[in-house]
């Protein structure tokens, strides 16, 4: 931008956080610049931020000043609160006439629990919305280059958690999985990558098609590793922690489609908020 302000008649016509409201909102995968302009609205106007470790800290900082930010995450390994625990605060902050945001990475309704939180809000009587957000096994893999569908090589897309209720590969039937759609998704996979391709190769994939890592998507410190079912275990020790697995032939197109690269090393992220933007 060239010094234009944003239209405040268009931010203004848009719904506006309420007292006693609890907004679920989805802040994207990483690149703050992906939240959409409810949740931007939504960060200028709420007594209070209960936010995950996935948000960008540049999001935060957009919060009205003066209102009060809980860290609300679960991560595996690190100190996380219960699920009951964040219910129960975001229905103790509602009824306390707060504007209550509930910032949760990329989209709340794709493996982030965004769907308990809000039947709790449901059952309490206390009224939300909820905003959609990009979700990191689409918008992530946009930022390495790959298209979640393209007509030459997939028309169906499979999403799966790697992260079973009991911290273990769920128990599906893999063979079926394998079986679903030419490109495979998974959230919270790295862990168990070796169990994935073998459970998938077992069902019939081939060891050979090719597939992705994608790590840190969407951030400054993305990176991409591009390998096949069978590497897909060696890659997945060298990745990063945060990431996506992905695989499928619109892999391939990666190579083609880098645009993030192609914008050269070191380079902000196209799209990014800069602190000197704000106004
Ligand atoms: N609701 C989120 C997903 C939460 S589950 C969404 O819609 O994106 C957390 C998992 O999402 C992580 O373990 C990882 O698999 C994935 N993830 C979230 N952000 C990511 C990012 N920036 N890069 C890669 N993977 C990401």
């Amino acid at each position: 931008m060239t010094g234009e302000r944003l239209p405040s008649d268009f931010f203004d016509a848009l719904p506006a956080l309420e007292p006693g409201w609890v907004w679920l909102v989805g802040g994207g995968p990483g690149d703050p610049g992906l939240i959409t302009a409810l949740g931007l609205k939504a960060l200028a106007h709420a007594d209070v931020v209960l936010h995950d470790a996935l948000i960008d800290e540049r999001l935060l900082a957009l919060a009205r000043p003066g209102a009060e930010k809980i860290y609300a995450g679960k991560r595996a390994g690190v100190k996380s609160c219960k699920q009951d625990e964040i219910c129960d605060e975001l229905v103790r902050q509602a009824r306390a006439g707060r504007r209550v945001l509930r910032l949760k990475g990329g989209d709340p309704f794709v493996f982030g629990r965004g769907g308990e939180e809000a039947q709790a809000l449901a059952r309490a009587g206390v009224p939300f919305r909820v905003v959609p957000g990009i979700t990191a096994g689409i918008g992530g893999l946009a930022y390495a280059g790959i298209p979640v569908t393209h007509r030459d090589t997939n028309h169906a897309v499979t999403f799966i958690t790697g992260h079973g209720h009991d911290g273990r590969l769920p128990h599906l039937d893999w063979g079926r999985v394998a079986k679903s759609a030419p490109t495979l998704v998974f959230y919270m996979g790295r862990k168990f990558a070796d169990e994935i391709a073998q459970v998938l190769i077992a069902g019939g994939r081939a060891r050979n098609e090719p597939a992705a890592i994608v790590a840190n998507a969407a951030r400054p410190d993305q990176s991409v590793i591009v390998t096949t079912l069978g590497g897909l275990a060696a890659a997945a020790k060298r990745s990063p922690a945060l990431s996506i697995i992905v695989i499928g032939e619109n892999v391939k197109l990666a190579e083609e489609l880098n645009w993030l690269a192609a914008a050269g090393p070191g380079e902000a992220l196209p799209g990014s908020i800069k602190p000197a933007q704000r106004s």
